[in-house]
This record gives C-alpha cells, structure tokens and sequence, in this order.
C-alpha cells in the first residue's frame, strides 16, 4: 500500500547554518500534503485502520492531527468524523471541511469534545489519537529513515515537543536506524512545557492549564512513553517564550519562504536563539514540523502583541 505521506526535502540551509554558527539541515515535514508531519503517523494508522476493516475515522483534534485524519480519509474514501470544541478556529474548522470530513463542534474544551467523539466510536469505527499510539509513532518514524538513507546523520536532532509522538516517532526512527547514539533536543513554548517539567519533576506531570500561543503544543501531559524515553536515551530540553516561537516563524518565512506554526517555531528559535545551547555539535537536524493553522496575518499580530 503506498504511504499518504510524501518524501519530504532534506536542505541544508545556508541562511540557518550562518544563524548556528554549525551546518543545519531542515527536515521539510511543512510540505506534506496536510501542512504538517502528522500525515506520517495518521497516515500509517488510519491506513492499518481501514485494513482491519474499520469503515469510519473519528478524530477530536481541531489541529493539525484532525486536518491530517480527514486528508487521510479521503485518500482513503472513507468518511470522517471530527469532533472539535468551541475554541476551534473557523480556519481549522473549514480545513478540515475542506477535505469532505463533517465536523461537529462540542464544548468549552478539547476533553469535553473527545468525551463526546469516543462515546460516538461504534465497533466498525476507528478512533485517532492526535499523539499517543505506537501505530503514529512508527509511522512519524519514517522521517528519520528518509535521512538514513541519504546517509546524513546529524550530531543533534531538535524537535518540538506537545503530546510527545512526533519526540516518539523520532527517537523509535533513529533507534531502528541504528543511530541510538544522536541525541535529541526537544523544544516547548513556556505555558506549555509539560514535558520539561515532567523531567525536572522527575515524573510525569499534568499542567493545570495551557497559557501559550503554540496551540498545536497544548497537551497538558505528554504520553508515558515519551516520558519513559527520557531514561533510554540522551534527549535535552529546551523552552522559549511564545515571543521567540513566533519571530523565529516570521524570520523562517523570509529565509526559507514557509511559513509555519509557532508550535514549529519554538524548534526553529533554538536555532536563531540559543546556539550556545547546541554545544559541540556540528551538524544538527532540524524537524521542520509544519503546521497549518496559523495564518500570516495571525502570525504577524502576535508578534506585535506579545
Ligand atoms: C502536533 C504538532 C506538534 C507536536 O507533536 P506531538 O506529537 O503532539 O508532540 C508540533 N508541531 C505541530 C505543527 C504539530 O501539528
């Protein structure tokens, strides 16, 4: 069965790398199709999905995870059913409509409309979680082996981190490639940094809410398995404020002329910002996450506001 996702551009970019003061490659995973590297895992598990027999998608993310399972599901001609709460944006509402999903809109927030979305799930429908299935995990893997087979290995890989799949996805790619030695760097916005404190806490903690624009970051706890990571494998953390999240978006748009979610941008910001923090490092990889839901317009507002 062929991949819904594409191969995405691996660039080494001139302008970052400058920026870093060391080589910087981007994994370019704001080209796929829906706008993010969520079609990778989304992707890989609604297609075993459909397989099994499942003959409906729900979803219950107004993000980029929903945005992903209703591009899937038409790839795959099967209906799709996402359930968003109140807060979504019409702009993520009429991306996912976009695609021929119905969406239902429920609740203040995202638990009310995830409630409603399982107690809808019948025996012949197949639930997507936005960030904690081994099925995404192994399928956002695919990045990872893409580089492999290049043969570029970087020395750091800086990734942003919210529910902790996509961290997940990476770190299972760079093991099954033989390349358990690269450390990982995994980036929050400040307000949503349940996994940072997670590891200063020395346990999985939950936040008692999100305050960030990184609206994609806003797992209030991050998955067990991206905190179990932590004792297998060297992985940093970083947080910057939203501020820099969303200067690192506008700079990467005039750079690299993409324009991305501030989720993605906390990434990008540890290149533009905290060089010193990438140490010895010669050439790091970048996870150029994507994200669609956020317009330029929106992003250059923020900037003035925060
Ligand atoms: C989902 C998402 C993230 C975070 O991924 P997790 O798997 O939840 O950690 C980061 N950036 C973008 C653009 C996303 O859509």
């Amino acid at each position: 069965m062929t991949p819904l996702h594409i191969e995405t551009p691996l660039l080494e970019s001139r302008t970052l790398s400058r920026a870093a003061n060391r080589t910087v490659w981007l994994k370019m995973e704001a080209l796929q199709p829906p706008g993010s590297f969520k079609i990778r895992g989304i992707g890989h598990a609604c297609s075993h999905y459909v397989r099994r027999g499942a003959r409906r998608l729900i979803s219950s993310s107004g993000g980029n995870a929903g945005i992903a399972v209703a591009y899937a599901g038409r790839q795959l001609q099967v209906p799709v059913l996402v359930v968003v709460p109140e807060t979504t944006t019409e702009r993520a509402i009429d991306l996912i409509r976009q695609q021929g999903a119905d969406v239902q809109v429920h609740g203040a927030s995202w638990q009310e409309a995830n409630e409603l979305a399982l107690s809808m799930v019948t025996d012949s429908d197949a639930f997507l979680h936005p960030f904690d299935d081994p099925l995404l995990w192994q399928g956002h893997g695919s990045m990872i082996d893409e580089v492999a087979r290049r043969g570029r290995k970087p020395e750091l890989v800086i990734l942003s981190v919210g529910g902790g799949g996509l961290l997940c996805g990476v770190l299972e790619g760079l093991h099954r490639n033989g390349w358990s030695d690269v450390p990982v760097m995994a980036v929050e916005t400040s307000g949503a940094d349940s996994f940072a404190r997670s590891v200063e806490a020395g346990e999985r903690i939950e936040l008692p809410a999100i305050s960030s624009i990184a609206t994609s970051l806003g797992a209030r706890r991050v998955c067990e398995q991206a905190f179990d990571w932590t004792h297998r494998h060297p992985i940093r953390s970083l947080v910057v404020p939203d501020q820099a999240a969303v200067r690192a978006c506008l700079r990467f748009m005039d750079d690299h002329r993409v324009v991305v979610e501030p989720a993605c941008g906390a990434a990008l910001a540890a290149i533009y910002d905290h060089a010193d923090r990438l140490e010895a490092c010669a050439s790091v990889l970048v996870i150029v996450c994507g994200g669609v839901t956020a317009s330029v317009a929106q992003l250059q507002q923020w900037a003035t506001q925060v």
